[in-house]
């Protein structure tokens, strides 16, 4: 007997790797195997063709320029060399500004540098997840080095103004930095109409391999200075030494270049599906909340809450489809997440939270079933309450 596997919509913790991605980078592994910086023979020469050629693709998806992509292990690490790297190249103590709703992998390495005595300012966030530019802007002192703020959150989809927050930088010196993880690949971004400094992005987030990412750094003047976490060979302009992991870069050039075509269509796809998603539900179930915008949201993602349920037995009864509780894709923390707690939303309710992350291989086959299973779940649970 065969077991049919969950319907997968958690395509924001990641995603399936994309069988074209999968294919460009097979060579990589078996014939073009050259480590990219022995420039002394053709195995090397074409790994650095490769590695260039995917540098970019990826430069292009988020209209960058291809001499500053520092290609790293994923997006924490990038995160890590934004924030760490620019407070360390500056020295002294300073202050910069980030959210509440960040991932942990811009809060961790914040607390670090707290710890280290720097100065930080946590704003809050709306009832929809979104940090308020001009308190972002208001936050920014004469010592202020650096502003950190999401592209789009990866558990309630709150799209962020960024274009206002990087102007206001720009215009007052300092550094913007932006988790562009969740939002690059599913709305368009563009750093060379907006004045974004720093960018972080992960392959795995937009069906390419995992174990890769980059850290997007603006050229020209004023030049950024970064101080390198990893000190080694000197790869990646001394920004990032190691050898350059050719297969997986060659897998993100592709899954970018993949991504690329389709923001023509996808966006629409997926915000018609979600909707469909929470349309079927509530026509179904009461009790029901939407976490997060009605509008201008992450195309691909719904949060919602559901009321009169134990959250852990809903997580553990939904047998037919792959979702995450609140941002089950960051820790493996059991506490509710910090995300819906800044949104003011309460306990129980955060607890009995599922993020649907909607992608490339979801088709409309996959709403109805969905639907089904948690309207079942639903109403079991919430008989079982009454008896
Ligand atoms: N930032 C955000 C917003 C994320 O969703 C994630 C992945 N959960 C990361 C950073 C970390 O990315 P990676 O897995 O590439 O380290």
């Amino acid at each position: 007997m065969t077991v049919s596997r969950p319907i997968y919509l958690d395509n924001h913790a990641t995603t399936r790797t994309d069988p074209r991605v999968v294919e460009a980078m097979l060579p990589f592994f078996t014939e073009e195997y050259g480590n990219a910086a022995s420039s002394s023979h053709s195995f090397g020469t074409g790994a650095a063709a490769a590695v260039e050629a995917a540098r970019q693709d990826v430069a292009e998806l988020v209209g960058a320029d291809p001499a500053g992509i520092v290609f790293t292990s994923g997006a924490t690490e990038a995160n890590n060399l934004a924030l760490k790297g620019t407070l360390k190249a500056n020295g002294g103590r300073q202050h910069l500004v980030t959210c509440v709703a960040e991932h942990p992998s811009v809060l961790d390495p914040v607390d670090r540098l707290r710890r280290d005595g720097h100065d930080v300012t946590l704003v809050g966030v709306d009832r929809c997840g979104r940090a308020a530019a001009d308190e972002v802007i208001n936050s920014i002192r004469p010592d202020t080095t650096l502003v950190s703020i999401m592209w789009a959150n990866n558990e309630v989809g709150a799209i962020n103004p960024i274009a206002e927050i990087s102007e206001a930088c720009r215009q007052k010196g300092v550094l913007c930095h932006s988790d562009a993880v969740q939002a690059a690949g599913r709305i368009r971004i563009d750093c060379h109409s907006q004045p974004i400094d720093l960018l972080s992005l992960s392959a795995h987030k937009l069906y390419g391999p995992k174990g890769i990412g980059a850290l997007v750094i603006r050229r020209g003047a004023p030049r950024i200075r970064l101080q390198p976490q990893l000190d080694g060979g000197g790869h990646e302009a001394h920004l990032r030494s190691g050898t350059v992991a050719v297969p997986l870069v060659v897998g993100f050039g592709m899954a970018c270049r993949l991504v690329r075509e389709s923001l023509q269509s996808e966006p629409a796809r997926m915000t018609s599906l979600t909707g469909q998603l929470w349309d079927g539900l509530q026509q179904r179930l009461d009790g029901l909340s939407l976490n997060g915008p009605s509008q201008e949201r992450l195309p691909g993602n719904l949060n919602i809450s559901v009321s009169g349920v134990d959250g852990d037995a809903l997580l553990a009864g939904l047998k037919r489809i792959a979702v995450s509780s609140g941002s089950a894709c960051t820790t493996a923390d059991p506490e509710p997440s910090h995300v819906l707690a800044a949104m003011g939303i309460d306990d129980q309710l955060s607890r009995a939270s599922l993020r649907f992350g909607l992608g490339r291989f979801n088709t409309p086959g996959d709403i109805d079933p969905a639907i089904e299973e948690l309207v079942n779940v639903v109403l079991r649970l919430r008989t079982a309450i009454e008896e």
